[in-house]
């Protein structure tokens, strides 16, 4: 079974598979659709890019239609059938948008709600009735708290990146959520990875859930082309405009570590002539969104984001990724290296690595188990940092153990303004 037709889904999630292009589904798809379909519930481990979301939302669709086939009848006031969580704004965007295109010959009603945007049109559509529901956690309790929302009607709940959920501080929220949702439904778990507290939330959650699997992180790696430039840290700049020279990079994913870093570098871009735009945690909701539909469209070639803004974005067609700076942490470098090569598609990666970043290189090649090949034949390669090992363990490291204010990073509070 390698195509789409062997799957039973009903006729218009076919047309409209069809309307996107998707010829073969992808293996978690394979493995996730027939249970689903069948009511199991299911815990998925799976990371962005390997087309998680059609796995749970062809399901969800599908059985929103058995009874009612291409008209799903008017939905009720208040009460959505299919409920589905995600930590960030973004990510909730993105849901929903799948969520249309794909239900999008069966007269579908879809709210996605989240914070920073005002209240008073979603509880409309709600009020007015809906039959899916994207939420953000924080948005969903304070809309159920108002009496504008009642999970009782929710046949399938869906959690995606329940890992990232409960890093934002959201394990309260979710378990007061999933009180609510009517005992009698179908739950589903996707996560990236599987630390012992999102086990015991699947634990909690689940059902008898049958365990889907696929890819782990090294192997996203092996899809991108990568390369390193050893660079002085002062030359970077002139480099990227260098780089950007290049009429093959079309659409380039930009990142830095910081905020800050985020907007100097799409500015220097901008000055030189470069369509730019940057995205972090301090934008606005509306900055962020003008960015990403800019970036999306081709009007923006070049997007500088920092890791949190940029988790979750699916942009497909992004030819390039630039560490402008390397993450601190190797799994951020293989997440930002997977923006790229989505969907079976070649990408390319290049890191720029100055003096101070050796460190953090030697940590990601552990991780990925794989040498970075070096980009030797550039005129800014700095000869010298390519061959200084540099100190034998990372300071940042040993001195963030230390940190007492480490703690406030896992804060609920702050990250979730930070979502
Ligand atoms: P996801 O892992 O859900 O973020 O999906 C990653 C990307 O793959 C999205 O751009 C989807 O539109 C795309 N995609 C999902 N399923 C398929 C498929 N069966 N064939 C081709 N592209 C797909």
């Amino acid at each position: 079974m390698t195509d789409f037709s062997g799957l039973n889904l009903a006729q218009p999630i076919l047309r409209a598979i069809a309307d996107e292009g998707y010829t073969t589904p992808t293996p978690i798809q394979l493995k996730s659709i027939p249970p689903l379909c069948e009511g199991r519930d299911l815990l998925g481990v799976a990371q962005t890019g390997t087309g998680k979301t059609a796995a749970f939302a062809l399901p969800a669709l599908h059985r929103l239609a058995e009874d009612g086939g291409k008209n799903l009848g008017k939905p009720q006031s208040l009460k959505p059938r299919v409920l589905i969580l995600a930590p960030t704004r973004e990510l909730a965007g993105q849901i929903g948008d799948s969520l249309r295109s794909y239900g999008r010959h069966m007269r579908l009603r879809l709210a996605v709600v989240f914070g920073g945007t005002p209240i008073r049109p979603q509880i409309r559509t709600i009020t007015q009735g809906v039959h899916v529901l994207v939420a953000t956690p924080g948005r969903l309790l304070d809309l159920m708290n108002r009496g504008q929302l009642r999970l009782d009607g929710v046949e399938t709940f869906i959690l995606d990146e329940a890992d990232r959920m409960l890093d934002m501080g959201f394990i309260h929220d979710v378990k007061k959520i999933s009180a609510a949702v009517s005992a009698n439904r179908q739950t589903v778990l996707f996560s990236a990875t599987m630390p012992k507290s999102v086990a015991g939330l699947a634990g909690n959650l689940l059902n008898d859930p049958v365990r889907v699997e696929v890819a782990p992180t090294a192997t996203t790696a092996e899809k991108v082309e990568q390369r390193v430039l050893f660079v002085q840290k002062s030359k970077k700049r002139a480099l990227l405009d260098e780089l950007l020279n290049d009429k093959s990079i079309k659409r380039v994913l930009i990142f830095t570590r910081t905020k800050h870093g985020a907007d100097r570098v799409a500015r220097n871009l901008h000055d030189s002539g470069v369509r730019s735009d940057a995205i972090h945690g301090n934008k606005a909701q509306n900055a962020r969104q003008k960015a990403l539909r800019g970036f999306r469209s081709g009007n923006i070639r070049a997007l500088v984001a920092t890791d949190i803004a940029a988790r979750g974005i699916d942009v497909e067609g992004v030819t390039h990724v630039i560490n402008f700076e390397l993450p601190n942490d190797p799994e951020s470098y293989v997440h930002r290296i997977g923006r790229t090569a989505r969907a079976g598609a070649d990408g390319i990666a290049i890191s720029f690595c100055d003096r101070d970043e050796r460190a953090y290189l030697r940590d990601i090649e552990k991780t990925i188990r794989q040498n970075v090949p070096v980009f030797e034949d550039h005129s800014f390669h700095a000869a010298e940092i390519a061959n200084d090992p540099g100190p034998a363990k990372r300071p940042q490291q040993q001195r963030r153990k230390k940190r007492p204010n480490q703690q406030r990073r896992k804060n609920p509070q702050r990250s979730r303004r930070a979502a």
